[in-house]
C-alpha cells in the first residue's frame, strides 16, 4: 500500500461512467478513462495511465459491470487497485436540495435523503446513485464521499436565490436558484486568484463555464453572488441540448397547444433544445464547421448562443459593480477562441480589450487573453472536477 492518498473519483451518467484516479496532494492523475453505452450490447470501456491505453469492447449490463471492467483492466495490465491505496471514492451528485451543502460521507441514510430528492432532479440524482452503489459492493471497505454540484451557490444572497412566485408553494416544495457547475466554479475562481498571484477576496469575478452544459456565475470577493442555472440546470445559458432561458409561459403553451405531457416537455426543453434543438448539432466543433460552411441554422445557433452569453455578461458586471476578472473554462471555454473572442467583442468602453494573438494561442495552463492596457483581466483556465472533488473528498474523510 502506498501512504499517498488516492481517490478515485466517479461522475455516473445515464448510460456512460467517467472515472479518475488521483493523487489529490499532487494533482497527478494515475488513471483515467470511461465506461460508455452502458446497457448496450457493443459497450466500451478504456483505461489510460500515462501513455497506456487499455480498452475493452463488448456488453456492458450495468454500471456495476462497467466499473468491474475497469477493475479488470487495472490487474490486466500488472496494477491491481489494492495496490494502488485507494483512500477513498468521491462521487459528483447534481442536486443537493436543501440540505446538503458540504461534501458528506456515503452512508443508507445518505442515499435514501438523495432518493428522495429524485423529482428535483429526475434525470441526474438516480443516475448518480448508480455509481455509489456500484462502489461500495465492489469495494466495501473503502469510504465514499459525495460532492454536490449545488454546494458551493447555497449561500447565494435570498433575493438572488428567490423566484418572484407564490412563497408558500415555493416554501413547500423547496422551490429556489440552487445553481449547478458549483465545483468548477469553485476551483476555477480559486485557481484565477492562485495563477494572477491575488486574493481570492480582492477580486470580483465573472466564470463561464461553457462546456455541452454551460452556466455563468459572478463571484465577488470568493463569494458566489448570482449564477445562471436555477431550480434546476435547465436555466440560463444556451446549452448543447438544453434551451436555457425561457418564457415559462412556452411550458403551458406546449401542453395546451402541441398536447405534450410534462415528461414529453421535460425531454424538449432538456434534450432537444439548445445548440441541438436548433440546428441538430450539439458538439461545437461540428457546429463552427456547419457556420464556416455557411449553414443558414448553424449561424443563427451560434448567434443565439453568443447573444444569451453577452447578456449575461452585461448583467453580471452591473451586480458586480466592479469587474476584475472574466473567466472561460470547460470545453467550449478553453478551446474555442472565436467564441470567447465573440462573446466580448466591442466592450473597449466597458475597459474589457481581448488580444487576438494571445487569444489564438492554445495552452492547457491557465492564461491572460486580455490586452496589458484591459482594465478587466480575461483568462482562461482550464477547469479540473475531479481534483476538486477528490481534495474535498479526503478533507470530508480527515
Ligand atoms: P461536459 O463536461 O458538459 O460534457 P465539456 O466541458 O467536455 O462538456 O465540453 C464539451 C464541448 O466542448 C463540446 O461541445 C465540444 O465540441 C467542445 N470542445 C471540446 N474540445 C474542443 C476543441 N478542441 N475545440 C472546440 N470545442 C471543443
Amino acid at each position: 500500500m502506498s501512504d499517498i492518498d488516492t481517490v478515485l473519483v466517479l461522475n455516473a451518467g445515464s448510460s456512460s461512467l467517467k472515472y479518475q484516479l488521483v493523487q489529490p496532494d499532487s494533482g497527478f492523475v494515475v488513471a483515467h478513462g470511461v465506461v460508455e453505452r452502458i446497457g448496450e450490447s457493443q459497450g466500451r470501456v478504456d483505461l489510460i495511465r500515462g501513455d497506456e491505453v487499455n480498452e475493452f469492447v463488448g456488453e456492458i449490463v450495468d454500471h456495476e459491470a462497467g466499473l468491474s471492467k475497469v477493475f479488470e483492466l487495472f490487474s490486466g495490465v500488472g496494477h491491481d487497485l489494492e495496490s494502488e491505496g485507494i483512500t477513498a471514492v468521491g462521487h459528483r451528485v447534481v442536486h443537493g436540495g436543501p440540505q446538503f451543502y458540504r461534501p458528506t460521507v456515503v452512508d443508507d441514510a445518505l442515499i435514501d435523503a438523495i432518493k428522495d430528492l429524485e423529482t428535483l432532479a429526475p434525470l441526474h440524482n438516480p443516475v448518480n446513485l448508480l455509481g455509489i452503489e456500484a462502489t461500495r459492493r465492489l469495494l466495501p471497505d473503502v469510504p465514499s464521499v459525495v460532492v454536490f454540484d449545488t454546494a458551493y451557490f447555497h449561500g447565494l444572497p435570498e433575493h438572488v436565490a428567490t423566484y418572484a412566485i407564490d412563497r408558500e408553494l415555493a416554501r413547500e416544495h423547496h422551490i429556489r436558484r440552487y445553481g449547478f457547475h458549483g465545483t468548477s466554479h469553485q476551483y476555477v475562481s480559486t485557481r484565477t486568484a492562485e495563477f494572477l498571484d491575488a486574493d481570492l477576496e480582492d477580486l470580483n469575478q465573472i466564470v463561464l463555464h461553457l462546456g455541452n452544459g454551460a452556466s455563468a456565475s459572478a463571484i465577488a470577493g470568493g463569494r458566489p453572488v448570482e449564477t445562471s442555472m436555477g431550480l434546476t440546470p435547465l436555466e440560463g445559458l444556451v446549452m448543447g441540448t438544453r434551451s436555457g432561458d425561457i418564457d415559462p409561459g412556452v411550458v403551458m403553451y406546449l401542453r395546451r397547444a402541441a398536447g405534450l405531457d410534462v415528461d414529453e416537455i421535460d425531454v424538449v426543453l432538456n434534450r432537444q433544445s439548445g445548440l441541438k434543438g436548433l440546428c441538430g448539432e450539439n458538439d461545437f466543433r461540428s457546429l463552427i464547421e456547419m457556420v464556416s460552411g455557411g449553414d443558414p441554422d448553424a449561424t443563427l445557433a451560434y448567434n443565439v448562443y453568443i447573444h444569451r452569453l453577452r447578456k449575461y455578461v452585461g448583467a453580471y458586471m452591473v451586480t458586480l459593480g466592479r469587474t476584475d476578472t472574466i473567466v472561460f473554462t470547460a470545453g467550449v471555454g478553453e478551446n474555442n477562441a472565436k467564441v470567447r473572442a465573440d462573446a466580448l467583442a466591442g466592450l473597449e468602453n466597458f475597459g474589457i480589450v481581448v488580444d487576438a494573438v494571445r487569444n489564438a494561442t492554445r495552452s492547457r495552463e491557465p492564461r491572460i487573453i486580455s490586452t496589458d492596457d484591459s482594465a478587466v483581466t480575461v483568462l482562461v483556465v482550464p477547469t479540473n472536477e475531479e481534483l476538486a472533488i477528490a481534495r474535498q473528498s479526503v478533507e470530508a474523510l480527515s
